[in-house]
């Protein structure tokens, strides 16, 4: 596994609540962290159909376009009554002609369950895949899943994206309810950092 020796790291995305999430994670590591929309990058078209083929989209596009190493964040949340869906359209099924808007995509999702008489509890993961790209081309991947069940109606007010409907298991609480430091440490984002920073020199 190629190390990452380097003190700057662009972080590529444009998405509020996984930035804030990685720059927390990567604190600990005293590496100055970059957003993609700091820099102005333009956000490339996920064309991929996996986690990871998207992830390296991303990762790829930033450390080519700024000649930095760029770490990029796939993830998505995937309902077992659902065969999986959204999972990798999870940012999809949010789209409006207005941007994005998760309580409609989280009212779909429990509609489609509700649709299916799918029983009680409604088992789900989110999944994270990272890739650690440099600019000469080699990538490092890393992957992490948190396992759940969705709740409803939703709840909290922390977080982002799907938080308010899923509670992880164990916890009582859904993410949305959970301090921002606990999501942290139990995160499928977590999870995957957890295997990145094997390879962070230190
Ligand atoms: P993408 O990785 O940009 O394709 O988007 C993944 C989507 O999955 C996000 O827009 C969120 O809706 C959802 N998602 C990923 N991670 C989380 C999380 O930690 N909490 C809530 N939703 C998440």
């Amino acid at each position: 596994m190629r190390k990452f020796t380097d003190r700057k790291l662009l972080v590529a995305t444009h998405n509020k609540g996984k930035l804030d999430e990685m720059r927390a994670l990567l604190a600990p590591y005293g590496i100055e962290v970059v957003g993609a929309g700091e820099m102005n990058l333009p956000e490339p078209a996920e064309t991929e159909t996996t986690f990871v083929g998207n992830a390296r989209i991303k990762a790829h596009a930033a450390a080519k376009a700024t000649g930095l190493p760029a770490l990029s964040d796939d993830s998505g949340i995937e309902v077992d009554a659902l065969d999986g869906a959204p999972g990798v359209y999870t940012a999809d099924w949010a789209e409006t002609p207005n941007g994005r808007d998760f309580v409609q995509a989280m009212t779909r999702t429990w509609d489609e369950c509700e649709a299916k008489s799918a029983p009680l509890p409604r088992t789900a993961r989110f999944r994270s895949t990272l890739v650690l790209a440099w600019p000469d081309g080699h990538d490092e991947v890393f992957e992490g899943k948190a396992e759940g069940q969705l709740v409803w109606p939703m709840r909290g007010q922390q977080g982002h994206g799907y938080d308010p409907m899923f509670q992880p298991e164990g916890f009582e609480i859904t993410f949305a309810e959970m301090d921002p430091a606990k999501k942290n440490e139990i995160s499928h984002r977590a999870d995957a950092f957890r295997k990145l920073i094997t390879c962070f020199e230190v």
